[in-house]
């Protein structure tokens, strides 16, 4: 054997020893846990998870939970591989001294690390007024005991639910108001549903279909101001246009803000939109230079993205957290050689109104849209997105078995228009602008961000 080889082969064996510890017991933490035995690490593992519960799926909540086919508390996530670790679930991280590489605890203690994975993902921005936010009726949607609170709310048959902000989520609970048969408003600063993610023509498409199904849609409005009776409990909202809604439930709906205080004075790049690190998962510090031995996966990831001229991006995504996890976990034993990049190809879905809405892609880098297949009146249709003559992104409307046809155009930044994949063209085919707001008006946040280079420039909101 060469002295090289042998070499390789302490190094490797090394990985596969120390103390590894994953902040973040969720989708990410769970499945990074996984991949890191199954690739042969025999070290002590640990993972934290400030919510009390073991892992558990949160796409359901707002659909199958909130209908109620499908208890909170059966949400568990499935196990891919029997994972032997030290779990410390109800207890958050609160500090991490990265001189003696020691996370701190909420109890006062410190758990020790050689190799540390942040998984804390996002939580829901709360309601701005805290008094207000407290009143009885009043919820946001994140965790699984938030869905077992709104479930039992809308299973009491409220006169009215009020539903403020209409990205994804928010629609998915409006929908579900509509199938349980509840009178829903939803309010919306921006010009319609989902503007946000997916431009004003979309918008146009999914308010359309809201009102179709009943929702009373507010557009350009936003909440005021929130009012409760003498018992404490929430009885309406006053809108900016002067009118009032009465709703004896309030979801607000307003996006999420990253879990990153714990990781306040331990001098790593972390914000507004996460946690920076390189396309393998190793996160930045406070200067931009990598770290060896702290990784970062699932929904509170910023990283660079080829794709997207190397801007960093941010996303809420299943898929993302899922293959973000399994290549930190592959990274976190690997020889530099052997490293993967994380370079994923965003794609989301949604069941709203009886609709499968699935993407690809970063359909908000886009300027254009255009038609490609189906019929929009119908709402079964497929959508590509261009930028600067590329195709970005794609979303479809109950159209989802062409989404491979679209990832593989995105992947090989094909022209825009890309060329249409055979039959069912929709009648109107010309590119038109997509019309995504702003960034600078208050709308939506998209559940995938493409944050810019520049610290200082707008989107990107370093603290
Ligand atoms: C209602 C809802 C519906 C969704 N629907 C879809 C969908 O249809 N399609 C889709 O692609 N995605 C959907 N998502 C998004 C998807 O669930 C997320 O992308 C995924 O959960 C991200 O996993 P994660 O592990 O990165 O973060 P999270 O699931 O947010 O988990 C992070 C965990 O870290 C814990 N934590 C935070 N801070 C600390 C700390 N200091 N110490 C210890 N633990 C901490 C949190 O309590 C949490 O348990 C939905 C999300 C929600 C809430």
């Amino acid at each position: 054997m060469s002295a090289a080889s042998l070499v390789t082969d302490l190094v490797r064996a090394f990985r596969a020893e120390g103390r590894i510890v994953i902040v973040g017991a969720s989708l990410a933490g769970l499945r990074a846990a996984e991949a890191l035995r199954e690739r042969g690490f025999r070290g002590p593992l640990t993972l934290i998870g400030a919510e009390p519960h073991l892992p558990y799926d949160r796409p359901p909540l707002s659909k199958q939970v909130l209908v109620g086919r499908v208890r909170a508390d059966h949400t568990e996530l499935p196990r891919m591989r029997a994972v032997d670790a030290d779990w410390r679930l109800g207890v958050a991280a609160t500090g991490l001294d990265r001189v003696n590489r020691q996370v701190r605890l909420a109890t006062g203690d410190t758990v020790p690390y050689d190799r540390l994975l942040i998984a804390t993902g996002v939580r829901a921005r709360p309601w701005p007024d805290p008094a207000e936010g407290a009143l009885q009726g009043v919820f946001t949607l994140r965790t699984r005991d938030d869905a077992a609170r709104l479930q039992a709310a809308l299973r009491k048959g409220p006169k009215r639910v009020l539903v403020v902000g209409s990205g994804f989520v928010g629609s998915e609970i409006a929908s579900v108001c509509c199938a349980l048969g509840l009178p829903v408003t939803v309010t919306e600063r921006g010009g319609g549903p989902l503007t946000g993610p997916l431009g004003g023509v979309i918008a146009d498409i999914t308010a359309r279909m809201q009102r179709d199904a009943g929702v009373d849609l507010r557009t350009g409005v936003s909440v005021h101001a929130l009012d409760g009776d003498a018992d404490g409990r929430v009885r309406g909202a006053r809108l900016s246009d002067g009118t009032t809604v009465e709703a004896d439930v309030v979801v607000a709906s307003l996006g999420s803000i990253r879990n990153v205080e714990w990781l306040a004075g331990a001098r790593l790049a972390t914000g507004f939109w996460g946690v920076g690190c390189d396309a393998g998962c190793r996160a930045f510090d406070i200067n931009g230079v990598v770290t060896d031995n702290i990784f970062v996966a699932g929904d509170v990831v910023r990283q660079p993205h080829v794709l997207y001229e190397y801007q960093f991006i941010s996303m809420e995504h299943w898929d993302n957290a899922v293959c973000g996890a399994r290549v930190a976990a592959n990274n976190m034993l690997s020889l530099e050689t052997e490293r993967r990049p994380h370079l994923p190809l965003p794609s989301y879905w949604s069941a709203q109104f009886g609709v499968n809405i699935k993407g690809v892609g970063v359909c908000s880098f886009a300027d254009e849209i255009v038609f490609t297949q189906g019929s929009p009146g119908d709402y079964r249709f497929a959508a590509a997105y261009g930028h600067r003559g590329r195709t970005v992104g794609a979303v479809t409307f109950d159209h989802g078995k062409w989404l491979p046809y679209y990832a593989a155009m995105i992947e090989r930044s094909a022209p825009f228009p890309p060329p249409p994949p055979g039959y069912d063209r929709a009648a109107d085919s010309v590119p038109v602008p997509a019309r995504f707001p702003d960034p600078r008006v208050p709308t939506e946040i998209p559940d995938v961000v493409l944050t810019g280079h520049d610290p200082t420039s707008r989107c990107a909101e370093f603290h």
